[in-house]
């Protein structure tokens, strides 16, 4: 095994997660929705404007709990990108729909908004955008063309929490949005993720689905004093524990995010002329976005200059990684669509796209190491 000296990712500590925890032991409540689980709801919903936000056990329930709560039903369709994480088709895929892989842009590699129209049917249910990065999606026209065809967004907002599109905050354009707290997002309490709820009509049936079914959350506010199975569910709800965790994070969010700025701008501005002489193509954040910095990449001529960069890093203890392999050629969407799918983007940049170590802890002496190993590379 070889032993990087800079990982990809670190999972670091704000400072008070541990006070909070032993906190959330002392209240004597330690499963879900006490104490710490209220004020990440609360942060979540006033800060983005929303009127529910729910924390789950990852980001890939959440995605779930969307999908019940749009009852999709077996053949029902659902648009994703080809290029995005497994969970963000499989959530839904579980429950009987059929994937419908779209390609990427070429610039923010998030879903193609002009592809959309011809990739519906009278089958399609729901589009699920992913913000790429932290950029935006294109969400006016994604919204637009939702409304007039009926269907219901739920943005995959993994990346994007704190991350702006045209001024409005990513995970409040859909009627439904997922984030995860994964370990290697912005902000973690290692497996974790939460439902954002724009649309209110949804909350009532959220909370009785992650409850497993009962409306146990209303006893719990008093409103009814004994609690029965309603609905199917299942249990959806962190612990106290890790709410408590996770709240020691987002309650950092403007450090946390502000740190991620500087790496990334860093990497930005010192890599830019290396990138523009070899015809390399780096990150970039379109004017009407604002990013939530969740990774920095850069899209290499071709997939043999990309395997040799990441081999040239490695050997000096860097270790950068690629990303998602296409979705629409993994065995799994062959089973269940039995058809090829034309996401030549997506394929060109699954190739050719590595991210370097990107973590609020990575020091400035490493990230200046990172930088000049990149650009040694063409003349090793
Ligand atoms: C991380 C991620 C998920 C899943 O989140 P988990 O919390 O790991 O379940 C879904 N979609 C995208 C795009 C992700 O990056």
């Amino acid at each position: 095994m070889i032993a990087y000296s800079i990982p990809f990712n670190r999972a670091g500590l704000q400072g008070s997660e541990l006070e909070y925890i032993a906190d959330a032991i002392r209240r004597g409540h330690i499963a879900g929705d006490g104490h710490y689980a209220q004020k990440c709801h609360a942060l979540l919903r006033e800060t983005l404007g929303i009127p529910a936000a729910f924390l789950t056990t990852s980001g890939t329930s959440a995605l779930e709990m969307a999908a019940l709560l749009l009852e999709l039903r077996d053949g029902d369709e659902v648009i994703i990108p080809s290029f995005t994480f497994v969970s963000t088709a499989n959530a839904f895929c579980r429950f009987g729909a059929r994937p419908v892989f779209v390609d990427i842009r070429p610039d923010t590699l998030n879903l193609n908004e002009e592809l959309l129209e011809a990739n519906c049917s009278e089958r399609t249910r729901a589009i699920v955008p992913v913000h790429y990065g932290g950029i935006g999606c294109a969400m006016e026209r994604i919204m637009a063309l939702a409304e007039q065809r009926g269907l219901a967004v739920v943005e995959d907002n993994a990346h994007g929490l704190f991350g702006r599109y045209r001024d409005r905050w990513l995970g409040s354009f859909g009627q439904l949005a997922a984030l995860s707290f994964h370990e290697t997002k912005n902000f973690t309490c290692g497996e974790g993720g939460a439902l954002l709820i724009r649309d209110a009509a949804f909350i009532e049936r959220a909370e009785i689905l992650r409850e497993k079914g009962t409306d146990r959350s209303r006893l719990f506010r008093g409103e009814i004093d004994k609690y029965s199975w309603i609905d199917t569910g299942s249990s959806y709800l962190p612990s106290e524990i890790l709410a408590a965790f996770l709240w020691a994070q987002l309650e950092n969010r403007d450090r946390v995010q502000q740190r991620r700025q500087q790496i990334w701008e860093l990497y930005h501005e010192r890599l830019g002329d290396w990138a523009g002489r070899h015809g390399v193509r780096l990150a970039e954040i379109p004017a009407d976005c604002q990013s939530s910095y969740h990774l920095f990449y850069l899209l290499l001529p071709d997939g043999r200059q990309r395997d040799r960069l990441i081999e040239h890093l490695r050997r000096r203890g860097i270790y950068a990684v690629f990303h998602y392999l296409p979705l629409h050629r993994s065995p799994m969407a062959r089973r269940l669509t039995g058809r090829s799918w034309d996401c030549p983007v997506t394929e060109q940049v699954s190739d050719r796209l590595v991210r370097l170590p990107f973590y609020g802890g990575l020091r400035p002496e490493e990230q200046d190491y990172i930088i000049r190993t990149v650009q040694g590379f063409y003349d090793a």
